[in-house]
């Protein structure tokens, strides 16, 4: 689950993520990635296995876990030297996908949260993420929805309220 939100979040490539997991895990057959990582994880097959794409924040990892306790990084902070980078991630997927997402009923709670956070902070949540993708992300097959690594797919900073 964190590696499959991650990857979604950060818009990495679906197929090179399933490639990942095949070569990663001695039971990553075929009929459990498709499933599993296309469909369930990455939500890139049209929507057909999810009615929505399964993407979480550092809040949700801090719950469900003890990772959070000694890590460098804050769960509660988007902004700043202690962002999580899940955090940065996951408002930035949101935002990036505003359009698509916002006729999906199961999102709207979701999209109300991202349209509470103020433009400006949500320009530095974005900056953020373009940053830590720059400093980490290198991929050759980025889809269209992939940002660059200039940034986003639309790098203007924006509220989408
Ligand atoms: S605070 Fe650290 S452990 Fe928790 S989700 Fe962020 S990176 Fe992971």
């Amino acid at each position: 689950m964190v590696l499959n939100n991650f990857a979604l979040i950060a818009g990495i490539s679906p197929q090179e993520v399933q490639d990942w997991f095949h070569t990663a895990f001695i039971d990553g057959y075929d009929w459990v990635m498709q499933a599993n990582v296309i469909g369930m994880g990455q939500y890139a097959d049209g929507g057909m296995m999810a009615s929505k794409p399964y993407a979480a924040s550092a809040n949700y990892i801090n719950k469900m876990s003890d990772y959070c306790k000694r890590c460098t990084y804050s769960p509660r902070s988007r902004t700043g030297e202690t962002a999580c980078p899940f955090n940065l991630m996951y408002w930035d997927f949101l935002a990036r996908h505003y359009e698509k997402l916002k006729n999906n009923h199961r999102m709207s709670q979701i999209l109300r949260n991202l349209e509470r956070i103020p433009a400006e902070e949500l320009a530095q949540i974005r900056k953020g993420a373009a940053q830590w993708r720059n400093e980490h992300l290198h991929s050759e097959h980025p889809l269209p929805s992939t940002p660059t690594e200039h940034g986003s797919s639309d790098p203007t900073p924006q509220s989408v309220s």
